[in-house]
């Protein structure tokens, strides 16, 4: 069988159960912090997400049973397929094999409603009837519309403002899932309205809509939060691309020797390499590479510290790398990998020396990404496209170094709602930008004070 182009799993090999990495942790992750600085009690979060999720956020069980209900909806477009990239290959003369996960295949076009299904699933159990989040770009907030829609939920979402205008079209396909969409700063939260009459043309950034749903869900009973990266239980629910590729590899008899992931907050990254961190963590050989963009740089130039995960401080200390909550990114055109923080989980991998990261400049991962729409046909997701950039690197490398390499990566999502961003590439309006350390400086200082993880 190798020479495959397509690897696919019968739907009765979709995988049941989701890899919980913090089974396998050399050392645990350091746990979340309260406003006493103590670690939180689990029952601190339950105003925000259901109990059932919270479990999951603090479980150190290996294997964690996927619910029926859950699969079923899954299997709308899981397992999704394993392919090489033949032509991307030849096109770079690299002797490396290039896989890749792709997870463009689902209805809202990304890696996302893999968490957003099960998150639904567990609200809705749980008696939960609204649930609200923020999104970006939009993609998250269109795969929990999606989730919502297909549980019978409620889903009020809050995108960032400049998103919410300059693209409209994740806001639409919202609409047609039944959500509400809202663009944030709103009049409707306290944490918006102090933020507006501080700065009433402000054009939004993530942390500030996470502030507007966490208060929405806190102040009622009906409502529960839902965060689409970050925490370990979404990253848990991601693993099921790791697992299905595992599986794929192993039916063509194939292992990879570097995995690679774009990483905004962490999610498809991990839901990519953890299966397999698991192996190097038993010993074996193999790199695993989180790239991101070069302007928001947070694992290869922000410390690791305790930081909040949203503007208004609402949310626990998290032990991450971050730059800071109050950091405004640059209107680079990855929309999902402008967040300030990384998941623990990664964050933590980074620093036991189980994940490597790099940071690129988007010009050179828009070319990669046109590179990869002429070889391979498929147009990325410019998130999907740091990725791809990091690829043509080791492939390269392999072609000097003359190394047969097995390359497996994720390609998190299509870019086929971002043609604008390309047409602003081709017409030479993109620059690269790189954060001075002065302005690094100056977001760090909201993380002055906070505790440092041990
Ligand atoms: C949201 C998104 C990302 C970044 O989020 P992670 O949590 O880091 O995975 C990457 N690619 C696509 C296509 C996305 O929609």
């Amino acid at each position: 069988m190798v020479g495959a182009r397509k690897v696919v799993l019968d739907e009765k090999e979709i995988p049941r159960q989701w890899y919980n990495i913090q089974a396998d942790l050399p050392r645990p992750v350091p746990p979340p912090l309260g406003p006493d600085g103590q670690p939180v009690k689990p029952e601190m979060l339950a105003a925000v997400f259901p109990m059932s999720l919270i479990e999951q956020e603090v479980s150190t069980e290996r294997w964690i049973d996927i619910p029926e209900d859950v699969l079923e909806k899954l299997l709308l477009w899981r397992p999704t397929p394993l392919q090489r990239a033949w032509n991307l290959e030849g096109a770079l003369e690299t002797p490396a094999r290039i896989y890749y996960k792709n997870e463009g295949v689902s209805p809202p076009g990304s890696h996302k409603p893999n968490t957003a299904v099960p998150q639904a699933y567990y609200n809705r159990v749980f008696g939960v009837k609204r649930l609200t989040t923020e999104t970006g770009a939009g993609q998250w907030g269109s795969a929990l519309s999606m989730a919502c829609c297909l549980f019978g939920l409620e889903c009020r979402v809050y995108m960032v403002r400049i998103s919410f205008e300059q693209k409209p079209m994740r806001k639409y396909m919202m609409r047609v899932w039944g959500a509400e969409c809202i663009p944030s700063p709103s009049t409707l939260t306290d944490s918006g309205r102090r933020i507006l009459e501080r700065d009433p043309d402000t054009q939004g950034s993530l942390g500030i809509a996470i502030s507007e749903a966490v208060e929405e869900a806190v102040k009622r009973e009906d409502t529960r939060y839902s965060l689409g990266s970050v925490l370990n239980h979404v990253l848990l629910h991601q693993t099921i691309i790791g697992l299905e590729a595992k599986r794929q590899m192993e039916k063509i008899g194939e292992y990879p020797d570097v995995i690679i992931g774009c990483a905004g907050g962490g999610s498809n990254f991990a839901g990519v390499s953890f299966p397999f961190v698991a192996d190097k963590i038993a010993g074996r050989d193999v790199r695993v590479v989180a790239v991101e963009p070069a302007a928001c740089p947070t694992l290869t130039r922000a410390p690791y510290v305790y930081d909040h995960g949203d503007v208004a401080g609402l949310t626990p200390l998290l032990a991450m790398h971050s730059l800071g909550r109050t950091f405004v990114p640059p209107p680079i055109h990855a929309g999902g990998l402008r967040y300030h923080g990384m998941a623990p989980l990664v964050s933590h991998g980074v620093r036991e020396g189980l994940i490597e990261a790099e940071a690129l400049h988007q010009l050179e991962c828009y070319e990669a990404a046109v590179t990869w729409a002429r070889t391979e046909g498929a147009i990325p997701a410019p998130e999907t496209s740091h990725a791809i950039a990091q690829v043509i690197r080791e492939a390269k490398r392999a072609r000097e170094e003359g190394k047969e390499e097995v390359i497996l990566f994720n390609w998190s999502g299509h870019g086929l709602l971002d043609l604008t961003a390309y047409d602003a590439y081709f017409s030479r309006k993109l620059s690269d930008y790189a954060l001075s350390d002065e302005e690094l400086r100056k977001s760090l200082s909201s993380v002055e004070g906070h505790p440092r993880p041990e």
